[in-house]
């Protein structure tokens, strides 16, 4: 029996740094950007387009270090570095 997107990310355990390791580099790209592809390539949904703020929304707690945003990105808007201090996920079944 297959397992839900969520079922799956809860075998996942995360340790939140205070600040995030996800910068979008500049609101104005993803305002001009007609697809918001991360808005739907990312696993854990961590991107999310507000039309009335015009902004990209930063969920980067849930981020499970894919690396996919680094690349996928159209416009490479998006600064990709790994949690510092031990932060971010431990995959707990492999
Ligand atoms: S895909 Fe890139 S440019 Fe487009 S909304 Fe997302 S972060 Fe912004
Ligand atoms: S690294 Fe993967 S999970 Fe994390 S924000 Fe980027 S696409 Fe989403």
């Amino acid at each position: 029996m297959s397992q839900s997107i969520e079922e799956r990310l809860f075998m996942i355990r995360y340790k939140a740094a205070e600040q995030s390791h996800l910068i979008i580099k500049d609101q104005d790209t993803c305002l001009h950007c007609k697809t918001k592809e991360c808005n739907f390539f990312c696993p854990a949904d961590v991107y999310d387009w507000h039309p009335d703020e015009k902004k990209t929304s930063v969920a980067f707690e849930n981020c499970i270090e894919c690396g996919t945003c680094r690349l996928a990105c159209p416009d490479y808007n998006i600064e990709w570095v790994y949690p510092t201090g031990g932060h971010g996920i431990t995959y707990k079944l492999g």
